[in-house]
């Protein structure tokens, strides 16, 4: 049996890793997916403390594994695809084949952009369409974009593409923001920018299937549909915690985001931290600090148990 298994790879799950190596419980780490997590699809990442001339998201999260494998976390490839907390010691199957038993679980698996949901939205992502601009604007250098939604992701996508690219149109289902005014105003300010409302996008055009070439707009107040030129479309339509794998095991609130108090979730011995637990601040640093609490709040627990 683990002492303790960490799920997830970002920031929260690397700093409880951090922690708990240190401790002497030497964490199994399953990275999944996107090792690393979200970092490894930004570029520049300026404002995580201690970096004081920005460094690249990949490389500070490849800081944090050498870190935690430094004290003995042992970080391993694979996907969590079913658990068991129902009884203890906690069940961890990793790649559907192999089972782990583990004392204490710390969950921080992060969250992902969310897509429309279209299937040619589909085919092409990586191919024009991607839900990450600071990753991808660079591809779109003197080229025409589309950015979707009116919340401050999209708000921010806008404002960094229009720095690449020749034209961006923000294209947004109602007339009302949920946007923070000072951001929508910088949209509204920049030459480059136009703004779309009451639209919504039916479908992604490609001639080829490997290229965007436009997009089917459809005006939401009466269903028309027209067709729109552009080179690519970005997301900026928020993000879904990735806990498919835990539902029914422990509690989650209706939107799929793990319920804590502090750290705990609903399984006394299962922990959560980062971006699966928190909608509000999201952030790599708040990840970080919640995952050092999950940490302490894990070793608490194996201690009443005796194996910390
Ligand atoms: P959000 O605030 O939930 O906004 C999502 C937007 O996408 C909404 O305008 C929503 O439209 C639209 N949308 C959702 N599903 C859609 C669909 N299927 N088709 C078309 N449009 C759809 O998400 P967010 O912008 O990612 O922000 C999440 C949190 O992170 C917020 O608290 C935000 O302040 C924060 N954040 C902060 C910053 C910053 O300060 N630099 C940057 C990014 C995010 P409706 O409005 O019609 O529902």
């Amino acid at each position: 049996m683990q002492k303790l298994i960490i799920i997830g790879s970002g920031p929260a799950g690397l700093t409880a890793a951090i922690y708990g190596a240190r401790a002497g419980l030497a964490p199994l780490v399953i990275e999944g997916p996107e090792p690393g997590g979200q970092l490894t699809t930004t570029s520049e990442v300026e404002n995580f403390p201690g970096f004081e001339h920005g460094i690249q998201g990949p490389e500070l999260m490849e800081i944090f594994r050498k870190q935690a494998q430094r004290f003995g976390a042992d970080t391993q490839y694979g996907l969590v695809t079913q658990v068991d907390f129902t009884g203890w010691p906690f069940k961890v199957w990793i790649d559907d084949e192999r089972l782990e038993e583990a004392a204490a679980v710390i969950l921080s698996t992060g969250a992902s952009a969310k897509y429309l949901g279209l299937e040619s939205e589909k085919k092409l992502i990586g191919h024009g369409v991607s839900a990450c601009a600071t990753c991808d604007a660079f591809f779109f250098k003197n080229k025409e974009v589309v950015v979707i939604g009116g919340g401050d992701s999209a708000m921010e996508e806008a404002s960094y593409l229009s720095r690449f690219c020749s034209k961006v149109t923000l294209v947004h289902r109602r007339s009302e923001f949920r946007a923070s005014k000072i951001m929508v105003q910088r949209v509204m300010d920049n030459p480059k920018i136009d703004v779309l409302l009451h639209h919504t996008v039916s479908e992604v055009l490609t001639e080829t299937g490997h290229e965007v070439v436009g997009v089917m707009l459809e005006d939401v107040r009466n269903g028309e549909r027209r067709r729109f030129k552009t080179d690519g479309m970005f997301l900026g339509i928020g993000h879904k915690p990735n806990t498919d794998v835990f539902a029914g095991q422990i509690e989650l609130d209706a939107e799929g985001y793990v319920v804590v108090n502090g750290t705990h979730t609903s399984v006394h011995g299962v922990f959560a931290a980062g971006d699966l637990a928190d909608k509000k601040y999201r952030q790599a640093i708040t990840a970080a600090g919640m995952g050092c609490a999950a940490l302490l709040d894990a070793e608490h627990f194996l201690a009443e148990k005796g194996l910390a």
